[in-house]
């Protein structure tokens, strides 16, 4: 498998990635693209305004499924150009179970996604709900016989415990899609190290090392960058948190592309 990052900030996805261009990633939100050995796409997760760089690449006879991580603008703004479409139903959306989409999205359709361990074109993808405000938010696990990655970006595990270092608990829905991949994804919305409260729904950088290192996972991808950060902060809270922890950390780009199996025999940890 491969994973291109199509977009990798947070936000409201409203300006149409009309950020100041390289130096915020694009402005592009969240989106992933998963590809099969062949280079083809076969699983999207999220819907962000990063979804236009595959737009091509949805336009055809049977589109990838697109699993959205939960309803936030940043992450199903991407799908706005669909629901005018011609194509729009040809879309194959699923949405945690429950979820209403923003009024301007409200002709897509979409069909509920459930907690649990699917199999997915050539992967077995594993979904399970994380703690994010209120609102029913999944995390995923995405495996095939070469590897595996999990994809968290929208996390409070406060909500479940301080855990050791009161960034919040690394609890068993967490460990389950993290536990023994080669790469965790995770947002990045804040930095422990800085005097700056943590935006509400999120938890620190420091958490995803935390919880990669408990999991025994050798690298993380810093992606949905909380607009606060620029490519220097990230770069430098990148370099921290590999030293502090012993861990390969990179900061995610829109433009990436990441082989799980190859980054887990980083350095035989
Ligand atoms: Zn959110
Ligand atoms: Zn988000």
């Amino acid at each position: 498998m491969r994973i291109r990052l199509l977009g990798v900030r947070a936000g409201s996805g409203s300006s149409s990635g009309a950020g100041s261009g390289a130096a915020d990633g694009g402005g592009l939100t969240s989106c992933i693209a998963v590809d099969d050995d062949a280079g083809v796409v076969r699983l999207v997760l999220d819907a962000g305004t990063g979804l236009a760089g595959i737009a091509d690449e949805l336009g055809v006879r049977e589109p990838p499924p697109i699993l959205v991580s939960h309803a936030h603008r940043g992450h199903v703004a991407g799908l706005r150009r669909w629901c005018d479409a011609d194509g729009a139903h040809r879309l194959d959306v699923r949405v945690p179970a429950g979820t209403v989409l923003p009024h301007d999205l409200d002709r897509m359709p979409t069909t509920p996604l459930r907690v649990g361990d699917h199999g997915i074109g050539p992967f077995e993808v594993r979904v399970r709900a994380v703690p994010h405000g209120r609102r029913l938010t999944y995390g995923f696990r995405v495996s095939d016989a070469m590897g595996a990655f999990a994809y968290v970006p929208d996390h409070e595990p406060q909500q479940l415990g301080r855990g050791p270092h009161g960034w919040g608990a690394y609890h068993p829905d967490a460990v389950d899609l993290v536990y023994g991949v080669d790469v965790l994804l995770h947002g990045t919305m804040a930095d422990a190290a800085r005097d700056v409260p943590v935006p509400a729904g999120h938890t620190v950088a420091q958490y995803a090392a935390g919880l990669a290192q408990r999991c025994h996972v050798p690298c993380v991808a810093l992606v949905h960058h909380a607009p606060a950060f620029d490519e220097r902060d990230l770069d430098a809270l990148a370099e921290r948190l590999a030293a502090e922890r012993g861990l390969r950390v990179l900061v995610g780009r829109a433009g990436d592309v990441l082989v799980p199996g190859e980054l887990g025999r980083f350095d035989g940890r």
